[in-house]
């Protein structure tokens, strides 16, 4: 006989995105019978939350046990179950363990996986939560090289990371870490890679605890499915010790405007008879091989794939029909809703299908996860209680990250991405070593920014990319480092 539940909201997912979401449900609605599920045995919980302006957040993030949540609010449930797939007429959701679960309003917050540039070979890897990160350290200790490919923030975190080992950096583009910099950024940043990193000087400018990750009854939590932990997040890579077996402390190659054409195993290799002057390597011995589009070869220890990720629809899709969004995502309108009646999505798993304010876009964030677990609760409390006057959260009119890169902090706002040079007009400032500032302007107002350093100008250019007041007549006076920006707005 299989087990039936039943709960007013059940979540999916003990991400960022699901825990903030029952968090809401559960301190909004205390008399409600909320359930989370989620398929890993800890939960990603926030802790030091501080909002620096109105648009930027910071935190840390940590891995709590469910009685972290369940002694904080008594009408909430947490099991360690997978979900197989929902019936979505009959409103219930049915377990890999045949647990039946019934729902009248349920928030599918299942994350995101790595794209790997194969699958097939265990030498490629990629990185998203506790688990395979773990792995990974394990790995890069007995490793001379790597080759690292992809050119978003987890690959160019794990450039700056690892020591004494020999990286080879796969890049599709013409400069580095395009997913947050224009070239010119890019190249601040280039000196920062090849430099040692002063360990000393990195414990001094960490202000912040970092991820932390808990071990119960001192025994490591392991997984028990395919299905992956939450996503790593801020500072995930700073507290671990990323050594290889090499004698260097830095070796970094980069290889331009280049994809992966084939990985290949030693025997492959051998066959295509492809050793030969296209090889670059001192030996030949490698457990795994790369061809480039260029025509290289590189012999490495481990390939991390890091070349973004794919929202965690299958099952859904295959039980109940979910539009799905440009981007891989469930897509949701503008109360989180998917396209099923009674099921809202959130953080990686969704795609943002309404009509974007004009400076905010979607990107798989911390963020972005923590405020779409937020207001997909509150739509669920006011759809529950028949109120359809819910106004959109004010975090989705501007796009604004804040994070760290080479130890020094970066903010990003509004299009920071849209800066080409033939169609917008971009002041730039830079301290070479200590910050660079880019301000895009459009038809005169301040489109998108780059902050890199403690430049301390966020809060200003938020609320002009907010009013879009007319700066044209500034010029560049608007960088002017003896002018006190701050006071001129206010
Ligand atoms: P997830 O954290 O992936 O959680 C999904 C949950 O769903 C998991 O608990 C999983 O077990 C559960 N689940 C999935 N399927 C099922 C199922 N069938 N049944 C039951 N449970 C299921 N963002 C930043 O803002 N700044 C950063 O510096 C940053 N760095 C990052 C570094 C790395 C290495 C990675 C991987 C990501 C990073 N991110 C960063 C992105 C950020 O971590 C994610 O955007 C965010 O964590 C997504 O949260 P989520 O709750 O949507 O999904």
């Amino acid at each position: 006989m299989s087990n039936i539940l039943a709960f007013q909201y059940v979540v999916i997912g003990g991400g960022i995105s699901g825990v903030t979401c029952v968090e809401t449900l559960a301190t909004f609605a205390p008399e409600a019978t909320i359930l989370l599920l989620t398929g890993s045995p800890l939960i990603k919980a926030i802790t030091h939350y501080v909002k620096l302006s109105k648009f930027l957040e910071e935190f840390d993030i940590s891995e709590k046990p469910f009685s972290y949540l369940a002694e904080q609010h008594s009408n909430l449930t947490l099991l360690n179950k997978i979900v197989d797939h929902l019936d979505t007429d009959k409103h219930t959701l049915i377990c890999t363990d045949d647990t039946i679960i019934k729902y009248d309003k349920l928030c599918i917050c299942a994350g995101a996986h790595p794209k790997l540039i194969c699958d097939s070979n265990p030498f490629v890897l990629g990185i998203r939560d506790t688990e395979t990160v773990d792995s990974f350290q394990k790995k890069l200790l007995s490793a001379k090289q790597i080759v690292i490919v992809g050119n978003g923030g987890i690959a160019t975190e794990l450039v700056y990371e690892v020591e004494n080992c020999s990286v080879i950096w796969a890049v599709r583009d013409e400069h580095i870490s395009t997913t947050f910099f224009d070239e010119a950024a890019a190249c601040f940043f280039l000196d920062k890679i090849q430099q040692k990193k002063n360990n000393q000087e990195e414990k001094l400018n960490e202000k912040r605890t970092k991820y932390e990750t808990v071990e119960i009854t001192n025994k490591p939590i392991k997984m028990t499915s395919s299905i992956s932990g939450g996503a790593l997040g801020p500072d995930w890579a700073v507290n671990r010790t990323m050594k290889g077996l090499g004698q260097k402390t830095r070796q970094i190659h980069i290889e331009y405007k280049v994809e992966v054409k084939s990985v290949l195993t030693p025997d492959e290799l051998e066959r295509r008879q492809l050793i030969s002057e296209n090889m670059f390597s001192e030996h030949n011995n490698w457990p795994v091989y790369v061809e480039l589009t260029n025509g290289k070869i590189f012999g490495c220890d481990l390939i991390v794939s890091a070349t973004g990720v794919v929202p965690n629809t299958d099952m859904f899709v295959k039980s109940a029909p979910f539009v799905i969004g440009q981007d891989g995502g469930l897509e949701v309108d503008e109360f989180m809703r998917t396209s099923v009646k009674d099921v809202y999505a959130a953080g990686d798993v969704c795609t943002a299908g309404w009509k974007h304010a004009e400076h905010w876009f979607q990107m798989r964030l911390w963020s972005q996860a923590r405020q779409m677990g937020h207001y997909a609760a509150k739509c669920m409390l006011a759809h529950m209680s028949n109120d359809d006057n819910i106004s959109m959260d004010f975090c989705f009119e501007l796009f604004a990250h804040v994070t760290k890169f080479f130890n020094m902090k970066v903010v990003l706002l509004g299009k920071y991405h849209e800066n080409d040079m033939k169609k917008y007009d971009n002041l730039i400032r830079v301290t070479p070593g200590e910050e660079y500032i880019r301000v895009t302007l459009k038809d005169g107002r301040v489109h998108g920014c780059v902050f890199i350093g403690d430049t301390e100008m966020e809060e200003t250019f938020e609320n002009l990319i907010l009013n879009q007041m007319d700066v044209s007549a500034y010029g560049e006076s608007l960088l002017d480092p003896d002018i006190d920006i701050a006071d001129y707005f206010d």
